[in-house]
């Protein structure tokens, strides 16, 4: 078997199979679309790798929060205070969204450097639903954390060394170089066991075990085999925790899913370097429309996408002084997909070229313009 180029994670495997084309583009063809000189449907593809959900980025802040406060109890003691993460955090999510909501421009020039929310882009804002899911997330996990069995029975009452949190890295299995990001690592010195422990903001899921078995692999890979390691998943949001112990039948399964996962990865890689319009054409697109309404790329495959924002942007712009609808995402989807080669009327390219609200009478000129085009839409 050729090796594969690239790497296997568990999240690289789960992307495809969700879906062939989201796994290619997220992982391989998106990146082409880094520089300008580039097709603007691979600019496109490179913008939506870089969307960033409000939950995704919550999950982020917390784990980044908590490596924070987990070093700061082990060097200086500190008591965790709720309060002051529960800040931290809704001022971290509250900026980016700030950012989300004005730096269009900026993260159209630079997606790698802004963030842009999918809720803001494809919704053109949060529901006060997701407000409010948020806001319940922040309470329930930040409790969950400073009342979790790890920090009070292991971290605040054990005596334990911090070997590695949240770093990046790899080993191999069987040859397929693996990466993981495990977010604690301990010694317990007294009793000589080792802890991973996994915090998790999101319901308890089939393959959570899966990733465990992941991490005790690599403690062995690390530190040696046969040791005594206890793997743990905090699950925050519910304030329960699971310790296990992982035995062969699942490191046995894991490298089976590890060889037959990295093995059709290797047999797509193949395709990953046809030229620029050709490689679209060779990835499946899943079916299942649940996924694709979730998924950051939906702007290239869905048409209905499409045309939300040529209908959002057709009617705001035939509306009167003081209820205009057209937003600057519509405008900017508008641009991109005339520039991916959509067929649309001259007039339209014309009105994308411009600013639509420069004065009263180069908007009336232009409505009218557009008036015109619609009649015929
Ligand atoms: S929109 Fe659907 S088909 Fe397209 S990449 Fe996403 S999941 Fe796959």
């Amino acid at each position: 078997m050729r090796k594969n180029y690239g790497f296997w994670s568990l999240s690289k495997h789960k992307m495809l199979m969700e879906c062939e084309m989201k796994w290619a583009l997220n992982y391989y063809i998106a990146k082409r679309g880094e520089f300008e000189s580039k097709p603007p449907f691979l600019q496109l593809a490179w913008r939506l790798k870089h969307l960033n959900s409000l939950f995704l980025l919550f999950g982020d802040f917390i784990h980044q929060i908590i490596e924070e406060e987990v070093n700061t109890l082990m060097e200086t003691g500190e008591v965790l205070s709720d309060t002051k993460i529960r800040g931290k955090l809704s001022d971290m999510l509250e900026q980016s969204f700030r950012k989300s909501k004005n730096d269009l421009d900026l993260w159209h020039k630079d997606p790698k450097a802004t963030t842009m929310l999918y809720e803001i882009y494809y919704d053109g804002g949060l529901g006060d639903n997701t407000t409010q899911l948020i806001k319940q997330r922040i309470d329930k996990c930040v409790s969950g954390f400073v009342h979790s069995a790890t920090i009070n029975e292991i971290i605040v009452k054990g005596n334990v060394k911090i070997m590695e949190a949240e770093k990046f890295r790899s080993f191999y299995v069987d040859g397929v170089r693996v990466v993981l990001s495990a977010d604690l690592i301990y010694h317990d010195q007294d009793n000589d066991v080792w802890g991973i422990v996994d915090w998790k903001t999101g319901k308890q899921a089939q393959d959570d075990v899966l990733q465990l078995a992941l991490y005790s692999m690599y403690l062995e890979y690390t530190y040696g085999a046969n040791l005594d390691i206890m793997v743990t998943n905090e699950y925050l949001e519910n304030g329960t925790s699971k310790s296990y112990v992982i035995d062969k039948y699942e490191t046995d399964n894991l490298r089976n899913l590890v060889q037959q996962s990295a093995k059709r990865m290797a047999e797509l890689e193949e395709n990953i370097n046809l030229p620029d319009t050709e490689v679209m054409g060779v990835f499946h697109k899943t079916e299942n429309k649940e996924r694709c309404d979730k998924c950051n790329f939906k702007a290239i495959c869905l048409e209905e996408q499409k045309d939300m924002h040529i209908n959002n942007f057709l009617q705001g712009v035939g509306r009167k002084k003081g209820k205009r609808a057209v937003k600057e995402r519509d405008i900017v989807m508008m641009r991109e997909f005339v520039r991916s080669g959509m067929p649309v009327d001259e007039r339209v390219i014309d009105f994308l070229e411009e600013s639509p609200y420069e004065t009263e009478d180069s908007h009336r000129s232009k409505v009218e313009r557009m008036s015109e085009f619609m009649i015929g839409y």
